[in-house]
């Protein structure tokens, strides 16, 4: 259920992971005045830029990130989230014990009822399937109160969700989706905000045959006969309730 109180974190490994995934996720959250905060491991410049490589000899990592973080902040505003990078470098994308407190202390700062982040089987990616590990990592030690004892631990683990890893992918990543979420009402956001990466120009043909691919699947299921575009999840924990859901 999404209410005012709601509190959504999503946790990606690049500059542009958050929106081309889940986007439309984040917008109806913005729409519907839950909080939104997004967290960038690192901001792609070497694995997830290849056009500045390409077309700007000589252009250095560090121009890079902030052409990428201009990219992903201009994006974010879009989707009405919050966003804050963590810098922590990619390809490779690594953490050791004191990065995973820094993330640790940034879920637990925030504290969000749903986090959602990247699938950890994506051979495609490493660096997808680091972030996805490293945050399952932390949403526990975010609930254990002797790790970080100065910020206050979390009442109760997160609910995870893992986003799509690349739709071409399926067959290595066996990404199988239980939820699927109707973003055709702010469809039209998630494109302005994806138009915002420059740098990855593919992205917005590319989500827009995925969105309408998954918003196939989405309307086949039987309750969702208007749904044109859908982001696709998987639940990390099951459901427990009264009722079937
Ligand atoms: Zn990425």
């Amino acid at each position: 259920m999404l209410t005012e109180e709601s509190r959504i974190m999503v946790i990606g490994a690049h500059a542009s992971d958050y929106c081309s995934r889940c986007g439309g996720t984040l917008a109806l959250y913005g729409k519907k005045n839950g909080k939104a905060k997004i967290l960038l491991v690192s901001h792609g410049e070497r694995g997830e830029s290849p056009s500045l490589w390409k077309e700007r000899p000589g252009i250095t990592e560090e121009e890079i990130r902030k052409i990428r973080w201009e990219e992903a902040l201009g994006a974010a505003e879009i989707l009405g989230a919050e966003i804050v990078a963590l810098d922590f470098g990619d390809n490779p994308l690594l953490f050791d014990r004191e990065r995973l407190l820094i993330l640790t202390r940034e879920i637990r700062l925030f504290g969000p009822d749903t986090v959602l982040t990247h699938w950890t089987t994506d051979p495609y990616n490493p660096d997808h399937e680091t972030v996805g590990k490293a945050v399952l990592n932390a949403c526990h030690y975010a609930t254990v109160p002797g790790v970080e004892p100065e910020v206050s631990c979390l009442p109760a683990h997160p609910r995870v969700f893992f986003f799509e890893p690349d739709v071409l992918a399926t067959p290595l990543s066996k990404f199988d989706p239980d939820v699927y979420i109707d973003v055709t009402e702010v469809w039209e956001i998630k494109m302005e905000a994806l138009r915002q990466f420059e740098t990855q120009r593919y992205l917005v043909d590319y989500h827009t045959m995925y969105g309408e691919y998954r918003g196939f699947h989405a309307r086949s299921l039987g309750n969702l006969p208007d749904c044109q575009y859908a982001e696709p999840f998987r639940r990390c924990q099951p459901y427990a309730g009264r009722y079937l859901v």
